[in-house]
């Protein structure tokens, strides 16, 4: 089973704290998406006949499409690839472009998961990061959705943002947890260097909250999703139960998957392609027939340190058979003193063979996991 990805580079505005790649300029969408419909074509054989499972649409904002496009781009991908019935078809969407309208012509065309922006419900906050949105459009696309039909909606938030209090977040929490998403995604803020908040962090315009305000969110959060019947299934990820992405969980399991547009990654188990991410290149390159992109394959060190870092994120955890049969790494017996330290600290377990975090170890994924890396 594998899994298709498209990146759809445009916003209408830029967010302060995001480095995805997009651009603002709306002009070349009509070239872009030829561009991405004729990547399509020459990358048809990438997946080697694997039937596609999912289909996500990301960005940028994917929503920024007509209905029509996004529909144009799913026939095409259905002629080109043999999509199974069923599939989970996600698109991103931002509260500002979901009008009944809209959501109607979604649905008609074949997406059947909406993953929507919200980040937060407070006004101030959400002008604070220059989110298109507003407070009562994020509040109203909810219900406007459900009654739109789509029974599967996952909802983005953010918390550890400047102005948003402990007060704040729990308020979020709370208005979110009352739409009663099938899926929530919460990320804490992260202040990277190319943004504007990197830039304002930099100069001293902007004093971003600290690290143990972004713990002090997480432990609310994962405590309000746990008591309302989530399950936390990955360090961000939480879902009502049977309703986990099955989209990233392919990331997560190391399963393969084709990455479309610019600035897309794609992986076939042996090595990783990356597009270049450049809107004007990217058209220029394939309107001259030409893959816009590098590739890089994967050594067994790679292998491995990609399996611990992504598995460990996940309530399903690392399977050390599988790590012994496919790369011949004994990981129990290569880190047995710091296992047993980590079971002892009530941060890991051990079951079925499988090495899991705990919630406790879960807030340390990254340290973990970096000191189980083989170098
Ligand atoms: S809408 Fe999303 S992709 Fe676009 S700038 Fe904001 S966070 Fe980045």
């Amino acid at each position: 089973m594998a899994g298709i990805y498209l990146h759809i580079p445009f916003c209408r505005q830029a967010c302060f704290y995001c480095d995805f790649h997009f651009s603002t300029n709306l002009k070349p969408k009509q070239d872009l998406l030829q561009a991405i419909h004729q990547e399509a074509r020459m990358q048809q054989h990438y997946l080697q006949g694997e039937p596609v499972e999912t289909i996500y649409f990301g960005g940028g904002t994917p929503s920024l499409l007509e209905a029509g496009e996004t529909g144009a781009l799913l026939q095409h991908l259905r002629e080109l690839f043999e999509v199974k019935e069923g599939a989970e078809i996600t698109l991103e969407a931002n509260p500002d472009d979901l009008t009944p309208e809209k959501l109607e012509a979604l649905r008609k065309v074949g997406v059947n998961r909406l993953s929507i922006g919200i980040q937060t419900f407070a006004q101030p906050v959400l002008q604070g990061l220059n989110r298109a949105h507003s407070a009562a459009q994020a509040h109203a696309c909810v219900p406007l959705a459900r009654a739109a039909g789509f029974d599967n909606i996952s909802i983005d938030l953010m918390y550890g943002l400047p102005g948003q209090t402990a007060e704040v977040w729990q308020q979020d929490l709370d208005l979110a947890l009352a739409l009663r998403p099938e899926h929530i995604s919460a990320y804490c803020l992260t202040i990277e260097p190319k943004t504007a908040f990197g830039k304002w962090t930099e100069r001293g315009k902007l004093q971003p909250p600290g690290e143990e305000v972004g713990e002090e969110h997480y432990l609310m959060l994962t405590q309000a999703l746990l008591r309302a019947g989530y399950e936390h299934y990955e360090v961000s990820n939480f879902c009502l139960p049977g309703y986990h992405s099955h989209h990233n969980t392919s990331y997560w399991l190391q399963k393969k998957y084709l990455g479309l547009g610019p600035g897309a990654h794609s992986y076939n188990l042996e090595s990783r392609q990356y597009n270049i991410r450049n809107n004007g290149l990217y058209i220029k390159k394939l309107q001259a027939g030409v893959l816009p992109q590098e590739g890089e394959e994967l050594n067994r060190q790679d292998h491995i340190n990609e399996y611990l870092m992504t598995g460990l994120r996940t309530s399903w955890g690392i399977d050390l058979q599988y790590l012994k049969n496919q790369w011949q790494h004994d990981l129990l017996q290569q880190n047995k003193r710091y296992l047993q330290e980590m079971q002892a600290r009530g941060q890991a377990r051990l079951e079925n063979n499988h090495l899991m975090l705990t919630e406790e170890g879960r807030l340390l994924a990254d340290e973990i996991t970096a000191r189980l890396f083989i170098v």
